[in-house]
């Protein structure tokens, strides 16, 4: 299959298009669980975007369950003792209007609510990490300078046409799935017919990035990880990329072209710094759209990440949603190959994500709408009494508007499958959904809540690959019971009872049953009867069982 860093002919598990985040995450997930994949990537390595610099806490969260959320604080150009707080000001050298601090859940301290804090740190770096721990796994090959030309599918198998782009060589390879983990302008979309519905191309943008070593002592605010610089010159937006004098910007006037302008003074006049020294690293043309797939699969191909979604950055969102798509169908198609996954589980991929991705894109079209040219108002700048007015009413509407841009827990944490077709309903109603409020709650189809232990470890640590079973207070012969249902059908399954007296109110009931992805898949005072039953349904291998829910 592989011969030292060439790709020949031969077969393998899973095909991944793409080494960007999602198509490494992907591999992760796919690895870690035994299973054998072929990431193929047209470029010459990772790491070329400069785009995502927020790393989510559920992102982080997984990256603690793949042991690599340390080593990316690690290999972060950006200090951790760099605040995670957010400037509002007029410009660099301007007046400071108003701040958020712990923006993103970027700060350090401990929260009950997750087991990571999120982390302000460039994708390219992240994607380096992810790309090692992929190839530290030892099924998963990722072959660069290799392109993705076209599938067929038979019942069994896809077979996908590659190219290696060293020698121009084709090299065919079969696999049981194929993920298209291309990017917005996904290949494997088009083959499998699937098209972006929405609004497409709704406002023309791009990043600059640049050098200038001086800029952090102009800067007259304190440090933070981006800065809103509103005025009626540039209203535009900055930020480190690491602490040695590397920044991006953006104006966000819509549609503003820097290589129809001057790079380099598009900054000096947003900044207010006409003196600075800029040295421009490198410039990235990106669009705003509204869109999603009307397809995610056809047969045994999946698609994943910006192939399937895309929108506005505002937020942080779209490489971290794009990360639990790849987690969600990670552990799905392991289930699959490994036997105990049914037949209706990958048609949960789709019913499972597509509301997640519809209520995210919602949220970050909505902060879209309010940028910084949209808070410009006359006397801003002004060293007068009205200007301290002006100021102070810009302050306030910046606090009113912007506030749940930056804190988003609500979306990050608050994503639930209840309505999936392989997750098991109490009869209860779900938690009200809020975009900036995250309330824990083990409604079956929410993540599981997170807890801090007596002995200091995150309670998420403690459960197992497969599906853990958590009692709270429960009766161990009921749980050994669903343990034996479990084995008999060779689903791994952990059985979990830590003595903590907060874990049954937290999740409202004895026991609950933890899938690998850390959501609720069922919960109850007793375990069923039917344990066959149940578990059949949480895998996709059966319809909805009677299972009597906790609160008839
Ligand atoms: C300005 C900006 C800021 C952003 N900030 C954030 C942020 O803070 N947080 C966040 O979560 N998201 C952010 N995003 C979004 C984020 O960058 C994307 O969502 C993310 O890169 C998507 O990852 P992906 O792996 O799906 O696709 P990509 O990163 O596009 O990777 C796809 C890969 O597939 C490869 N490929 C394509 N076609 C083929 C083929 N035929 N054969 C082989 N390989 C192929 C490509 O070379 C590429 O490496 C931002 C986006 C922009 C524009």
């Amino acid at each position: 299959m592989q011969q030292g860093s060439r790709l020949t002919d031969g077969s393998t598990d899973v095909v991944i298009v793409g080494a960007g985040p999602v198509g490494l995450a992907a591999a992760i997930e796919l690895g870690l669980r035994g299973v054998r994949c072929v990431v193929v990537e047209r470029n010459d390595r990772v790491g070329y975007s400069p785009r995502a610099k927020t790393t989510n806490v559920r992102t982080r969260e997984h990256l603690r369950r793949w042991g690599i959320a340390d080593a990316l604080r690690k290999a972060s150009p950006i200090s951790p003792d760099r605040p995670s707080t957010i400037v509002f000001a007029t410009r660099m050298n301007g007046y400071c209007l108003t701040r958020f601090e712990n923006a993103l859940n970027g700060s350090r301290a401990r929260n009950n609510l997750y087991s990571e804090e999120a982390q302000w740190v460039p994708q390219y770096v992240l994607e380096e990490v992810l790309r090692a721990r992929a190839q530290s796994l030892p099924g998963v090959h990722v072959c660069f300078e290799t392109e993705f030309v076209s599938f067929a599918q038979t019942p069994d198998a896809v077979v996908s046409t590659l190219k290696d782009h060293r020698d121009g060589r084709t090299v065919v390879v079969t696999s049981t799935f194929l993920v298209g983990a291309d990017g917005a302008r996904s290949a494997v979309r088009e083959a499998i017919g699937a098209t972006m519905t929405g609004d497409g191309a709704f406002s023309r943008n791009c990043s600059i990035i640049f050098r200038a070593p001086d800029l952090a002592t102009l800067n007259v605010h304190e440090p933070a990880i981006m800065y809103w610089m509103i005025n009626d010159d540039v209203p535009s937006i900055l930020g480190p990329m690491d602490e040695a004098g590397l920044w991006f910007f953006m104006a966000t006037k819509r549609d503003v072209d820097p290589s129809a302008t001057d790079a380099a003074d598009l900054i000096r006049r947003g900044s207010g710094l006409h003196d600075l020294e800029i040295d421009i690293v490198g410039i990235d043309h990106w669009v705003a759209h509204r869109l999603v797939a009307d397809r995610y699969s056809r047969g045994r191909v999946f698609l994943a990440g910006d192939a399937c979604h895309l929108h506005p950055p505002f937020g942080g969102f779209g490489m971290n949603m794009g990360i639990g798509d790849a987690v969600d169908l990670g552990w799905k198609l392991a289930a699959r190959l490994a036997g105990w996954g049914g037949d209706d589980l990958l048609a949960s991929y789709e019913a499972e994500r597509r509301p997640v991705h519809e209520r995210t894109i919602a949220e970050a079209v909505h902060n879209y709408s309010a940028v910084s040219n949209e808070l410009v108002r006359p006397a801003l700048e002004e060293n007068s009494v009205s200007g301290d007015a002006t100021r102070r009413e810009v302050a306030d509407i910046i606090q009113a508007v912007k506030i749940r841009e930056f804190r988003t827990l609500g979306v990050v944490l608050g994503l639930r499958y209840a309505n999936s077709p392989i997750v098991v309903s109490d009869g209860s109603e779900p938690p009200p959904e809020h975009f900036m409020l995250y309330v824990p709650s083990a409604h079956p189809g929410c993540l599981a809540p997170h807890l801090w232990l007596d002995d200091g470890s995150s309670l998420y640590d403690h459960f197992g690959p497969g599906f853990t079973l958590l009692a709270a207070d429960g009766d161990a012969a009921a749980a050994h019971r669903l343990r034996a249902a479990a084995e008999h059908r060779d689903i791994p399954l952990k059985l979990l009872a830590p003595r903590d007296a907060r874990l049954r109110e937290r999740y409202g009931a004895r026991f609950a049953l933890i899938r690998p992805d850390q959501h609720v898949g069922w919960r109850g005072d007793a375990v069923p009867d039917d344990c066959d039953g149940l578990l059949a349904r949480l895998t996709g291998a059966a319809p909805a069982p009677a299972i009597q829910p906790i609160n008839p």
